[in-house]
C-alpha cells in the first residue's frame, strides 16, 4: 500500500518545543528523516501490510520584510528538509510590508496542503492512504473529502500534557474521521534524536574559515552575517 505524508509545518514548530522539553537532553534536536521512518513504520503495524511511504510533503511558511528579522535560518531549515530529508517543500511568503505584525491571518499554507492531497488523490496510484500531520480543525473538509474518494486517513499528532493540548478536540471526538487511530509523536521520541555535528567551514563571503553546525549549500560566517543584518536594518529605517 502507498502513502503520503502530508506535514502542516507550522503545526510542527508550534508542537516542536513540547516534543524538545520531553528530553532531558538540552541538546537535543528534532531529526526530521525519522518522520517519515515512524509513520511507515506504525501504518505497517495498523494494517499488516507493507507500506511504501512514497513522498514526504511540507507545508511552510517564511516572513520576509519583517524589521530587524533575517530570514536565514528558515531558508537553512527548508533547504535542510529538502535535500538532507528528502521532503518536498512548498513555502509560502509571509510578507511583513516593514511592519512588526501583520494584523491579517494568512491561510496559504492550509489550503496549499489540501490542494496538494487532493489534486494527489485523483491521480491514479498516487496513494491509498493520506497521512496528515497536524492539529487544527480547518483540515476536515480535507480528510471528508479524501475518504469519500475511498482514501485512507491517518492523523499524526501528539498527546500533549500540562495543558498543553494542540490537537482540536473535534479533530479526535468526531467519528469517521479517520481510518487507524492516531500516531502519537510523543511515544515515538526516543527515534527522532538528531545529533548535530560541527565543523569547520569557508565563508562564502569573506573567505574565513569557522566551526558551524550548518549544512546548507552556502555559508556565511557570523560576520558576515552581523554585518549583512546591520544593512539590512539601515535599508530598512532609509526605506531602500
Ligand atoms: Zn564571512
Amino acid at each position: 500500500m502507498k502513502a503520503m505524508l502530508f506535514i502542516d509545518g507550522s503545526w510542527l514548530y508550534h508542537v516542536r518545543p513540547y516534543l524538545l522539553s520531553l528530553c532531558d537532553d538540552p541538546d537535543f534536536e528534532l531529526d526530521y528523516r525519522a518522520l517519515p521512518k515512524i509513520v511507515q513504520e506504525q501504518l505497517g503495524e495498523f494494517t499488516d501490510m507493507k507500506i511504501d511511504l512514497v513522498r514526504t510533503y511540507y507545508f511552510g511558511t517564511i516572513a520576509i520584510n519583517k524589521p530587524g528579522h533575517d530570514n536565514i535560518r528558515e531558508r537553512q531549515f527548508y533547504e535542510m528538509l529538502a535535500k538532507r530529508c528528502n521532503y518536498n517543500t512548498e513555502i509560502y511568503e509571509y510578507d511583513f510590508k516593514n511592519k512588526e505584525v501583520v494584523a491579517r491571518r494568512e491561510n496559504c499554507l492550509e489550503v496549499g496542503l489540501a490542494t496538494t492531497a487532493l489534486s494527489l488523490a485523483f491521480q491514479n496510484s498516487s496513494f491509498d492512504i493520506a497521512c496528515i500531520l497536524a492539529g487544527d480543525i480547518d483540515y476536515q473538509p480535507l480528510i471528508k473529502q479524501l475518504r469519500a474518494i475511498g482514501k485512507r486517513v491517518v492523523l499524526i499528532d501528539v498527546k500533549g500534557n500540562n495543558g498543553f493540548y494542540p490537537v482540536h478536540p473535534r479533530l479526535m471526538e468526531e467519528i469517521n474521521l479517520f481510518d487507524f487511530p492516531s500516531i502519537h509523536l510523543d511515544n515515538h521520541i526516543s527515534k527522532m534524536h538528531y545529533q548535530r555535528t560541527e565543523a569547520m567551514r569557508q565563508c562564502d563571503s569573506c573567505g574565513r574559515e569557522e566551526s558551524t553546525t550548518f549544512t546548507s549549500d552556502w555559508f556565511y560566517c557570523k560576520n558576515c552575517r552581523e554585518e549583512y543584518k546591520l544593512l539590512r536594518s539601515k535599508q530598512i529605517v532609509e526605506g531602500v
